[in-house]
């Protein structure tokens, strides 16, 4: 990940790319999840349906981008969440060219093409792997330090209380599964904002 202190120009050109693209994942944390089944009113059972669980297979490395995301144990073995897409690679909640929870959408949308990371130095930005997609780089004006902090601190607190959450899962929960996992998630009150 490139960290950065350099300066850099970013406008949302609302074009949708980053919605099509089929090498991104729109992983989800628990407040992700709660916020979109609020948005939406579904209960567990309904959720289960727009979530993939991307099982990891043992002991293989892990893609750059998933580093930082924990993976919650299912009947099927560890999953990192992320959003249903359609064959294609679209979003299943794009919708010409708009996203139909805007005001729920997950945080690696509205970070992207920007990634964070933090540890016991401090707290760090990059540009996506996939940053080529995005024409909203070099637009516009050159992000201040004080959005990307604003912006880092809310997707980091997020996975934060989500890697607390998984921990707790994956040692205390006897039998996992995926329907479990979403209601759990659900019920938690870490994730209510
Ligand atoms: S690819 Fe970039 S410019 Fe296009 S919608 Fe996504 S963030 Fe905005
Ligand atoms: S949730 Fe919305 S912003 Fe995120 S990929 Fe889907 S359509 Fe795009």
């Amino acid at each position: 990940m490139p960290e950065g202190n350099d300066a850099v120009r970013f406008e949302c050109q609302k074009c949708g790319a980053c919605c099509r693209r089929q090498q991104l994942l729109i992983t989800l944390n628990g407040r992700d999840i709660v916020r979109i089944a609020r948005a939406l009113g579904l209960e567990s059972d309904n959720m289960l349906k727009i979530v993939d669980f991307m099982i990891l297979p043992q002991g293989a490395t892990r893609p750059e981008g998933l580093l930082g995301t924990p993976s919650a144990e299912t009947e099927r073995g560890p999953a990192v969440l992320a959003l249903k897409k359609m064959r294609g690679g679209d979003c299943a909640f794009l919708e010409n060219s708009l996203c139909l929870i805007h005001a729920a959408r997950p945080s690696v949308c509205r970070s992207f093409p920007f990634v964070f990371r933090r540890d016991s130095e401090g707290t760090y930005w990059g540009l996506s792997a996939q940053k080529e997609i995005c024409p909203g780089l070099d637009h516009g004006p050159e992000v201040e330090e004080r959005q990307l902090s604003s912006l880092a601190a809310a997707v980091l607190d997020d996975m934060d209380a989500y890697a607390e959450f998984v921990n707790e899962w994956n040692e205390g929960e006897p039998s996992p599964t995926a329907q479990k996992l979403i209601a759990a998630i659900l019920m938690d009150s870490r994730f209510r904002d």
